[in-house]
Parts: C-alpha cells; structure tokens; sequence
C-alpha cells in the first residue's frame, strides 16, 4: 500500500489541502482537468490585456486566512485593491462608508493559484472519472482510461455536481449530501478598450465597480483598475444566477452583447467606444447554494468531509461561496489528514 495522497481539482481549495500536506512531509499528486491550476480564481490572458473571469476580488476575515494572506502579500502574487465599490440603490449609487479590505491576485487572479501550485506535484489535463478501492488504496481512472494509484486517501475538492458520480459507488450516503449542494451558474461578459471610459461612464468614472444585483448584472468591474493590470480599460460583467440559468446554452458572442448591452444602457452618459474585445465565459457551477456565516461566526461546524475508508471532500460547497472559505475547508481537510 503506499502512503501518498491523491487530490482531484486544483483549485483554491485543492491548492490549500496540498500544502498542509506539503509541510508535514505527507506527498502528494494533484490532478486537474484543466490546462493548468486555479479552477474558479481563473484569468484570460488576450492579446490586449487580461481579464479575470471568476471571483473578480476576495476579503479576509479568519485569522489563520488573513495570516496565510500577508505571505501571499508579501510574495507579491496577492495586492490590495482600494477600488470604490458602489451599491446600485435604483437610480442612485451608495458608497458604504468602511468596505472591507479586497484584495485580487496581482498581475492577474490566476497568479495566486499559480504560486501555490508552483512546487506542487500538478498533473493538469487529467481528468478523473471514477475511483476504485482495492486493498492496497485508492485507484484513479482517468479520462483515457489510465490507472493512478495506489493511495492512501483521495481528497475531491471539485464542485459538488462533479463530486457525485465519483463519490457514489464507495458511499450512497455522501454523495447524496453532495447533491443537495446546488452550484449555481454565472455568466461573465468581458470588455476590453483602447481608452479609459471616465467620462463615459455615470457619477464621473468615480467607481472602479459597482454591485448591481438586479436584472441581467449582478456586477460590474473596472478590472483594469486591479493592481498591477494592464492600462487598457477592461470591464467584466457578472450576470445574475437567475439570468444566467434563463440563458444558460445560449452563445458567448450573443449572451455578451445582451450584457453589454445592458450595461452600456444604465451606466453611461454617451455612446462607448467599439471594444477591441467582447466576449463571455460561462460558469456551469460557479456558486454552492451555502451561507458564507461559517467565516465570520464562531466555527465549530466541519467544513469538509472524510471517511474512515480515506475519501475527503473539501471546497466552497462545505463552507460558503467565497474564495476564503475554500481556502479554509481545504486547509482544514489537509489538518485532519496530516493527524
Ligand atoms: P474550484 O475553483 O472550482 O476548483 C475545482 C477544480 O477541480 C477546478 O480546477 C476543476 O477544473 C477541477 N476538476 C473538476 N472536476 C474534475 C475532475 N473530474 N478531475 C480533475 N479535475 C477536476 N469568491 C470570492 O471570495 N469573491 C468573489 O468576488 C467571487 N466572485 C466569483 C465570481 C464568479 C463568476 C465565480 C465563478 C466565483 C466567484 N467566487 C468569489 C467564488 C470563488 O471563486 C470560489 O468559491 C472558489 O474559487 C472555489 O474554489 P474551489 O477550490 O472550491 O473550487
């Protein structure tokens, strides 16, 4: 039997369980489906700038996140974003007077994940379709039909509708608590331009994003004015749960124009400039249907799952839909293990 550790998904949380391990001297092999690591702290790099495409900022509350944030600060992948952000009240914009402190992975969102995966054991391209248990360990089957293994434990830090059919076979029980973790989809539009849009835009460009939560926006950045992006003016729009679900398997290129559309109709004086780039993404399972309470209140309940046969879950699904609480449920799940 071997002693290593299997992590399916290279996200926040996946990334967070690893260096546990990683520091107690425990290996580990981390797979992912995609091209390279981040999941849903994702970036696109075009040729005229970058924009990020899933959580647009994240905010720290937990002691042990905010100490593992001033490391991230301090190795320059993590940098506090001072962006005015407005709350549409109708047709005024409310500006809270103390904001929590937001910080964005810095030149883009993608290079905190890029940091922590660095000297991680990350096999991207993969991705896992089913488990077995034999009495060596835990056995990955991949997309082409290979065998990974053996492991003493397999820790499933995907979103909840991707755990279920893995988690299934070994336990009905799990895999039913996992389904009651809906993931609610998100539209992200995406804008880049040659010139700022200050004067374009309503109350005098004075906001670097806004929090519309009504209609077809849910959220408007000036992800340009991140730190350390590019100077080219970049805007990402977030469409509402319900709007996204409405236009689920509709084109990028169409449902891009509806929200740009959208925006350009209720927060500009005048007409904008052509974009040099619109286009969307659309996220499938972008945020679990949990409370974020758990990272403020006291924290006693459990935010991952293991079993005594070594299968963990860890992820937003367990905690709440923040990049802080991933972060923690991973952690936590890599303490339990490393124990
Ligand atoms: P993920 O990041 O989803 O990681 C799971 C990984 O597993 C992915 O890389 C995936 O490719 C991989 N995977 C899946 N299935 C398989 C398989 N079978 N085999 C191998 N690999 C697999 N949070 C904030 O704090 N602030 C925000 O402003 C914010 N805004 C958001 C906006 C959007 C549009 C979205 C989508 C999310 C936002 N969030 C925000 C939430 C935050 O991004 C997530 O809570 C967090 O990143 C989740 O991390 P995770 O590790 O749990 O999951």
């Amino acid at each position: 039997s071997s002693s290593s550790i299997a992590i399916i998904g290279a996200g926040i949380s996946g990334l967070a369980c690893a260096n546990v391990l990683k520091k107690r001297g425990i290996a580990c092999e981390i797979f992912e489906k995609s091209r390279g690591p981040g999941g849903r702290l994702a970036s696109r790099r075009l040729g005229e700038g970058t924009v990020d495409l899933g959580a647009q900022y994240f905010t720290a509350h937990d002691e042990r996140f905010c100490h593992e944030v001033t490391a991230w600060r301090s190795a320059g992948v993590v940098k506090a974003w001072p962006g005015r952000l407005g709350i549409c009240q109708g047709e005024t914009i409310h500006y809270p007077e103390a904001p929590p402190l937001r910080y964005c992975g810095a030149p883009r969102m993608s290079a905190l994940t890029r940091h922590l995966a660095q000297d991680m054991n990350v096999r991207v391209g993969c991705r896992i379709e089913s488990l077995e248990r034999q009495v060596n360990g835990w056995w990955l089957i991949d997309d082409k039909r290979q065998r990974q293994g053996p492991f003493s434990a397999v820790v499933i830090s995907v979103p909840t509708p991707q755990a279920v059919p893995l988690v299934a076979p070994h336990d009905p029980a799990l895999a039913r608590t996992s389904e009651a973790v809906v993931q609610h989809p998100t539209w992200t539009a995406y804008a880049v331009f040659d010139k700022p849009l200050d004067d374009s835009l309503v109350a005098g460009g004075d906001w670097q994003g806004l929090f519309v939560e009504e209609g077809p926006l849910d959220l408007v950045a000036r992800n340009s004015t991140k730190p350390g992006r590019e100077p080219r003016e970049s805007l990402t729009l977030l469409a509402t749960h319900a709007w996204t679900q409405a236009c689920l398997e509709e084109k990028p290129s169409r449902v891009a124009d509806w929200l740009y559309q959208a925006f350009a109709a209720r927060f500009t004086t005048r007409a904008l400039p052509e974009p040099l780039v619109l286009s969307a993404h659309r996220w499938r399972y972008a945020k679990p249907s949990v409370s974020t309470s758990k990272s403020s209140g006291e924290d006693t309940a459990q935010d991952f799952h293991l079993t005594d046969t070594g299968l963990g879950l860890c992820g937003d699904a367990w905690r709440g839909a923040r990049v802080e609480d991933a972060w923690l449920s991973g952690h936590h799940l890599g303490l339990a293990l490393a124990s």
